[in-house]
């Protein structure tokens, strides 16, 4: 059965869909135009952290719709009250500034480390940001990203944003004068290819901010919120970041991220930051419903077990197929191709019938793995079991 197509030319083309319009979901699973049913291993780009419509995602929604949607963000409400509570009494932050996507996040990020600049390093504005990093497609956070060829895609870029390599605590260091504010990274670069950064690298960076009075800006939008086996990326390594920012599974689908800070940094003042949409409390009920779900007893553990029983069936497949291994922290991971195929996998996969199986291949020799946090042992051997069909049938 086709779909009613009259719309397709009515969007803009910003990326090549295939032929299908997905019109249901539910845990691991979504569901196209025919009825067709596939293991979701993409979640929104690692956004739905418990996998499609969360029952009690929902039912927070779906109440908080009926009472109020948006009272302005010149009024306190109180989910978003609730919620920013909820983030600071697990974290070493104390402030919250709620925003509406991942980029918005990190944008705030970068308006408060130039103003605490500003305020407190006689105007010093650059910050340090890393090759193949990704925080967003804002400008300012095109320009902090790291991705080949952005630098001319809407030239001229941002200014101030020298890039070092990542877990190269020289280059980082050559970087650093007079002007320098921040140093500006991703625990996990994820769009780069699932690469962590070492935790001697992070508490070396820290060292080092501390040093020359800087801050350490941690981009978590990925990595947050129990992806990688801990609330948060940063606390494997034991440091304390200056700044944070979240998003994706933060909201479990929903528009919402956040700019989480230490009080010493959070120098805003009325009228230097805002938005019509930040902090409403239909988003926000629905990160409170997230939060109290990732936190709950055993949440964590079980991210851990499943990210072990998904390294340790890609390291054998890697070892069937003579690929080149895994990488990865928690239920963010990458099989590393021994040929540039990860393309036609995710094609063959999507298109297998009677079920498909939705990946992403980041690069063109690796695949990247982002299930719902909440995926159960069946569904990851599940995947496991098609992937090595698929890549059967690819490689003939
Ligand atoms: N930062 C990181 C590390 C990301 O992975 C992403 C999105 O993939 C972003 C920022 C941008 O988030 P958003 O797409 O919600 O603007």
């Amino acid at each position: 059965m086709n779909f009613d197509r009259s719309g397709v030319n009515a969007l803009m083309e910003i990326t090549n869909r295939p032929e299908l319009v997905f019109v249901r979901g539910q845990g691991s699973w979504l569901e196209d135009h025919n009825g067709k049913r596939y293991l979701d291993f993409i979640q929104g780009w690692a956004v739905n952290c418990l996998g499609h419509c969360p029952p009690s995602v929902v039912a927070a929604m779906a109440e908080q719709s009926t009472r109020l949607i948006n009272p302005s963000p010149a009024f306190y409400n109180q989910p978003s009250m609730d919620l920013a509570r909820r983030l600071t009494s697990v974290s070493c932050f104390d402030r919250v500034f709620f925003a509406n996507s991942g980029a918005e996040a990190n944008e705030g990020a970068i308006k408060l480390a130039r103003k605490w600049g500003r305020l407190h390093r006689g105007g010093a504005y650059k910050i340090i940001t890393f090759d193949h990093g990704f925080h967003g497609r804002t400008l300012a956070t095109m320009s902090a990203s790291g991705k080949p060829g952005w630098d001319k895609l809407f030239a001229p870029q941002v200014d101030g944003f020298p890039k070092a390599d990542l877990n190269d605590l020289d280059s980082v260091r050559a970087l650093v004068d007079e002007q320098t504010v921040a140093i500006m990274l991703e625990p996990v670069q994820g769009e780069a290819g699932v690469i962590p950064a070492t935790d001697d690298f992070l508490r070396a960076l820290r060292k080092l901010a501390d040093e020359r009075g800087l801050l350490l800006i941690v981009d978590e939008v990925q990595t947050g919120m129990g992806r990688t086996g801990k609330l948060f990326a940063y606390e494997h390594a034991g440091i304390v970041p200056d700044i944070v920012t979240l998003g994706k599974g933060i909201g479990a689908g929903v528009p919402l991220a956040a700019l989480c800070a230490r009080e010493s940094v959070s120098c805003f003042q009325p009228g230097d930051q805002g938005g019509t949409y930040n902090g409403n409390p239909l988003m926000t009920a629905a990160g409170v419903a997230v939060f109290d779900a990732l936190t709950a007893p055993g949440f964590l553990a079980s991210v851990q077990a499943r990210g072990r029983q998904l390294s340790e069936g890609l390291l054998a497949l890697s070892a069937k197929w003579g690929m080149k291994g895994e990488r990865g922290m928690g239920l963010l991971r990458a099989l590393m191709l021994d040929r540039d195929d990860g393309p036609a996998i995710v094609d063959a996969g999507r298109d297998m019938a009677p079920e498909g199986l939705l990946l992403n291949s980041p690069r063109p020799n690796l695949l990247r793995f982002m299930p719902a946090l909440n995926v159960t042992a069946d569904e990851v051997d599940l995947m496991l079991k098609r992937l090595d069909e698929v890549v059967g049938k690819v490689r003939g």
